[in-house]
């Protein structure tokens, strides 16, 4: 029976019970596992907690103040498992170990919290998706600023970065994807926060100034913070110095891998807004899946901090043009190489990963062996690099380094395949420390002299199946069958009795089993000591090491995206200075993947100076949106360095991308469609500037038409006046017109042809203004009855004569008649080609000319 049980009916708490409610007090806000022998218990709420969450069985523990304890455990080599699924539900948790030796009767054991979980912090491989960055975020508001820092604490990669309205704070938390956030707990609650579930709300004076620059001169080991260029960024200080005491709270260990700070500067990257990072589905596709995103198209890279690496780059388009060029040299150069590079690449994996956790002293002894296949690479790549000359990559492969004496230590203090953890010994090589080499060869002779004693006693006692075990409860012992019991000798002292077994020890086995617990005790202690001494070894190297993994990450991007070229026939994009974008036979990224049995057909982008919008009409399903989408990602493709689907392409300045894309009501926020597309218009003509780029998709259609219509016109009044490169498509024909206005303008459409009553989409991007909307047929080709069709037909061509439309045969609410218009006139124009006039008489004619009439007649009666 468990010993707090003895306690069950007094009514103070058990010693080991008031140390959990001291415990508790301190980590009141997350889950603390407090462990108890074989288990990590949770008592009160906390036992009730997790028995909800995880399906845990909830039990008691005695009574306290005349009411049963609530209880509920989990086995300890369980915790990684428990700790996964609390940590992906958002919970934090507390980890507090028994720090005393549990053989110790009578005393109370000391017990200690050693870690803290919680879904920011997180370096455990077991707990983390590896394709994902894991990042802490803090924020601060002051002076209507957001100071925003983030940090990764399983690479130390620490950013900030000042925000100065909302809309644009909502796009970065959307861009970062923080799994935590710390917020100051009394200054206003913004609603956007609603939408995120780890909320920590910090106490004020965790954001203060002064402390901040404190906290990060010491972590930095700096007198100030000049060097790392973050010295005026006094509102995202407040955030990084809140975060960073959070993660030396958290952590309960030094963090020699975070290293430097340093400050994202807009300026220098294209910025996107939270529904443009959205609608252009980057790495999530509209339903929040992965499937048939930019990135499920481009990411084959082969470690996963490549991976992480390229979500960054999708995110953050960058502006640094001779960087981008940089990047281009680069994959031209990999184009002959990545086979090679690739395959070394597969023998290194996460070792950004891996370095941290031997940073925070956490790794497990198969990081180690990891990282010496990793590092045993290294003079490979130095040798296949050694003949390349562009900067870039040289720079990488300078980065990527050797660490050969890392690798020595390596090979000569890790057994070849250590087992996960260190718990039961056997990582530390032989050979690699003397003393421990003598422990281990004096327990091995003890095991082959536990042999010789077997046999012995068989042989003294006569008794063939006489054995000797061993357990963890009983020790060793001398098993025989009852059978035998009259062989037993005097100086056997039995042990315990079983059903068919008596247990025996006799003094030569006690003073054996003392002398082999004595050099397993050992063996284990030494391992452990010299396993935590080669943390200590790593410490001068961990900033190389770093950098070594960034750049080997680098390279996987780069061949990976060398690799993407060639399989996906992409050409390398000129990045010009010249404002404009032309695209020559651009290609959807991702639907041109996707259509498996059609052609996808490309189609250019001209945007010049002269001309800075297009205004796009066409049928629905006609390819408007497919046609703005494709443009956009041609132009993100080239801001990250990427080749792009496309014959030809200059792009030249663009400082954001806005998208204003279909119609969805923001229920989370009781905000209407109509009002969704109104803000998100209002963003966008708050901000654009000449070198935005700017995709409008039917705009005014949450509202009236009369309203719809004006407010669409005068949208794109504004955005000419702006000079915005803009991607305009729109169902309002009346816009069209705007093109004699404005020469900036250009009308284009996506044609359609209308065969046997069906529509067929041609997906060619033709100048001018369409003249049909092909809308009943579309509708027809949804599947819309036909029955319904025919009265929609009757209709429109009814109102068509009601508003006196007929002869206005450009009017954008009545296509369909002018279609059917379009279509009888064909019809005449055919019979009439077919005449043979040379053999009619003026009889045939007139009969001719009264069939023909009666036809138009019967055709408008329709
Ligand atoms: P719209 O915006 O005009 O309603 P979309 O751009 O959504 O039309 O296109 C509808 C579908 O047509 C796409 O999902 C795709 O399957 C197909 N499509 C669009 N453009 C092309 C193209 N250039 N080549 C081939 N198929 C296309």
């Amino acid at each position: 029976m468990k010993s707090y049980l003895k306690d069950k009916k007094i009514n103070t708490p058990t010693p080991s019970m008031q140390q959990y409610i001291q415990l508790k007090k301190k980590y009141s806000d997350m889950l603390l596992f407090y462990r108890m022998g074989d288990f990590y218990e949770l008592f009160y709420e906390d036992a009730k907690k997790i028995s909800n969450l995880i399906n845990i069985t909830l039990t008691k523990r005695g009574i306290y103040d005349g009411k049963p304890i609530p209880m509920a455990g989990i086995p300890y080599h369980a915790l990684d498992n428990y700790l996964a699924k609390l940590v992906a539900l958002g919970e934090s948790i507390a980890i507090c170990e028994q720090i005393g030796d549990s053989k110790k009767a009578g005393s109370l054991i000391e017990r200690r919290v050693v870690r803290i979980v919680t879904p920011g912090t997180l370096s455990d491989e077991a707990l983390m998706d590896e394709k994902q960055d894991n990042l802490l975020a803090a924020i601060w508001y002051e002076k209507e600023k957001f100071g925003y820092a983030t940090l990764d604490v399983s690479s130390g990669r620490f950013i900030i970065s000042e925000i100065d309205n909302q809309d644009n704070m909502v796009a970065e938390l959307q861009r970062t994807n923080p799994a935590e956030i710390l917020y100051p707990e009394t200054i206003r609650k913004f609603t956007f926060l609603e939408n995120y579930r780890n909320i920590r709300y910090r106490p004020i004076w965790e954001f203060d100034l002064s402390t901040a620059y404190k906290q990060l001169n010491r972590q930095f080991n700096t007198n100030n913070l000049h060097g790392f260029g973050v010295e005026k960024a006094k509102i995202a200080l407040c955030a990084a110095g809140c975060l960073l005491q959070y993660v030396k709270d958290t952590q309960c260990v030094s963090l020699p891998h975070i290293s430097s700070i340093s400050l994202e500067n807009k300026k220098n990257i294209i910025v996107m807004n939270a529904t443009t990072q959205k609608n252009l589905e980057l790495t999530k596709n509209l339903q929040g899946g992965t499937q048939n995103t930019l990135l499920d198209i481009l990411d084959r890279t082969i470690t996963p901090m490549g991976s992480r690496m390229l979500k960054r780059w999708i995110h953050t388009p960058i502006r640094n043009r001779c960087m981008l060029i940089h990047r281009q040299r680069s994959i031209v150069i990999l184009q002959e190489t990545f086979i090679k590079i690739r395959k070394i690449l597969t023998k290194i994996q996460d070792l950004e990963r891996i370095s941290s956790r031997i940073a925070l002293k956490s790794a497990r002894p198969r990081d180690f062996t990891r990282m010496r296949y990793a590092l045993k690479q290294f003079p490979l790549i130095q040798e296949l690099f050694k003949n390349y000359s562009e900067t870039h990559l040289k720079n990488i492969v300078y980065h990527i380094g050797y660490f050969e004496s890392l690798y020595q230590l390596l090979e000569r203090a890790i057994v070849e395949f250590p087992p996960a953890v260190l718990r039961e010994g056997g990582v530390i090589a032989s050979g690699y420390n003397n003393e421990l080499d003598k422990w281990r060869t004096i327990s091995r002779d003890c095991t082959s002299y536990l042999h010789d004693l077997e046999e012995k006693e068989r042989k003294n006692t006569g008794i063939d199946t006489l054995k000797i075990t061993y357990n963890r409860v009983h020790g060793y012992y001398i098993q025989i069958h009852r059978s035998h019991n009259h062989l037993i000798p005097n100086y056997y002292i039995r042990k315990q009795t079983l059903k068919n077994f008596e247990r025996y020890t006799i003094p030569e086995l006690k003073e054996y089993e003392k002398n082999v617990l004595l050099a397993q005790d050992k063996i284990l202690s030494l391992e452990k000591e010299l396993y935590n001494g080669l943390f200590d070894f790593f410490i001068p190297y961990l900033g190389a090491l770093q950098r070594s993994a960034r750049s080997l990450a680098e390279l996987d991007v780069l061949s990976n995206l060398a690799e993407r070229a060639i399989s996906l026939n992409y050409v390398c994009p000129n990045i010009s200075k010249e404002t404009g974008i032309k695209i020559v036979a651009g290609r959807h990224p991702v639907i041109e993947q996707k259509i498996k049995n059609q052609t996808f057909i490309p189609n250019s982008l001209n945007l010049s100076q002269k001309e800075r919008m297009l205004m796009i009409t066409g049928p629905n399903m006609g390819g408007k949106s497919t046609y703005m989408r494709q443009n956009a990602l041609i132009v993100l493709l080239s801001y990250i360095g990427s080749f792009v689907p496309a014959n030809e392409a200059i792009i030249g300045p663009i400082d954001q991308i806005f998208t204003r894309i279909g119609a969805s009501d923001d229920l989370s926020s009781g905000r209407s469609t109509f009002m969704v597309e109104m803000t998100e218009t209002a963003n966008i003509l708050n901000n654009a500037t000449k070198d935005s780029l700017i995709l409008m998709d039917e705009i005014g259609r949450g509202t009236s038409t009369h309203d719809g219509l004006s407010l669409a016109w005068s949208c794109a009044e504004e955005l000419i006046q702006r000079q915005s490169m803009t991607l305009f498509s729109t169902h309002y024909f009346e816009l069209t017109q705007l093109q004699n206005k404005h020469p900036l303008i250009k009308n284009v459409h996506l044609n359609a042809l209308e065969h046997n009553q069906s529509i067929i989409f041609m997906y060619n991007v033709k100048d001018g203004a369409i003249d049909n909307s092909y809308g009943l047929a579309v509708a027809a080709l949804a599947g819309v009855p036909a029955n319904v069709i025919e009265r929609a037909r009757k209709k429109s061509y009814e109102l068509a004569k009601k508003n006196d439309l007929y002869e206005e045969n450009r009017s954008s609410q009545y296509h369909y008649h002018l279609f059917y218009q379009k279509s009888m006139e064909k019809s005449i124009i055919n019979l009439i080609d077919r005449l043979d006039l040379d053999n009619f008489t003026p009889h045939k004619a007139l009969n001719w000319l009264y069939f023909l009439k009666k036809r138009i007649n019967k055709k408008i009666q329709k």
